[in-house]
């Protein structure tokens, strides 16, 4: 065997060794997170998808309200990556989407349907908390890295390539969560909501209102990346048992005062 194909060999095992690891999000980096994310946000100023993200400027008080509410969640402790992602939220006009996203670094989008579909702040709370679980944990990151494999993990050693970057952050679109990811993702936003003033059943307030209310047209959106189901509602309350029982604030007036700055 010459060195070369020694060397070639070496390479090839690692990384098997490297895809066959249940953990394969433990070997890249968090920078890699936050590279993806910041190109998927310049996409997302850029081409404007299903939406325009409104104006920080135009619309300063519905901001700063959002963003009292992130910053409460992003307070609790267990949060793994709270320092070093971004943690940036936007908002998008759709009213037709009922959803909120929040993709690899802490890139954190609400669309406008979502907020005028519910009725009080610990709900969106819920939901906002939830997403960003699923950027905490790496959700996306992970199932990049075992769509990709490979190609991941030699990425980082190519370095800050625009063009693949371009490639990940429309995938991230895709992606739909598996059961397991959606489970932490509901636990981790009961957690952080226990460590807020608000009333952590929050987290399933989207589903008891979809369960009450008619379904009707507008609701495939979220549930094409989030399977509802009952079952979860009841896991949900659950873990509020578990880690505090607490009756929390719902803050409904301020949540409809809020809405009144959309229109
Ligand atoms: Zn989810």
């Amino acid at each position: 065997l010459s060195k070369k194909k020694l060397g070639l060999f070496l390479v090839f095992a690692l990384c098997i060794l490297i895809s066959s690891c249940s953990r394969l999000k433990d070997f890249i980096p968090i920078e890699v997170d936050k590279a993806i994310g910041e190109q998927f946000d310049t996409q997302m100023s850029m081409y404007n998808y299903k939406g325009v993200v409104l104006s920080k400027i135009e619309h300063k008080e519905i901001y700063a309200y959002l963003d009292n509410i992130k910053s409460k969640i992003l307070a609790a402790p267990t949060l793994k990556h709270k320092k070093a992602f971004v943690w940036q939220l936007k908002i998008i006009e759709n009213d037709s989407i009922l959803n909120a996203f929040c993709v690899s670094g802490g890139y954190i989008y609400v669309y406008t349907g979502l907020i005028k579909f519910l009725d009080n702040e610990a709900e969106l709370a819920g939901v906002l908390a939830h997403e960003i679980a699923h950027a905490d944990n790496r959700h996306s990151t992970a199932q990049l890295a075992s769509q990709m494999g490979i190609t991941l993990v030699l990425s980082l050693f190519i370095g800050n390539d625009v063009s693949f970057l371009v490639n990940i952050a429309k995938q991230l679109l895709d992606l739909s969560f598996s059961r397991a990811d959606e489970q932490q993702a509901d636990f981790c936003a009961v957690q952080y909501l226990s460590y807020t003033d608000y009333d952590a059943r929050g987290v399933g307030g989207f589903f008891k209102k979809l369960i009450s209310s008619k379904k009707d047209t507008k609701i495939p959106e979220f549930l094409s990346t989030h399977p509802a189901s009952e079952n979860r509602l009841e896991e949900i309350d659950a873990n509020w048992k578990k880690m505090s029982g607490r009756k929390g604030k719902l803050f409904i007036n301020e949540y409809q005062k809020a809405k009144i700055w959309l229109k």
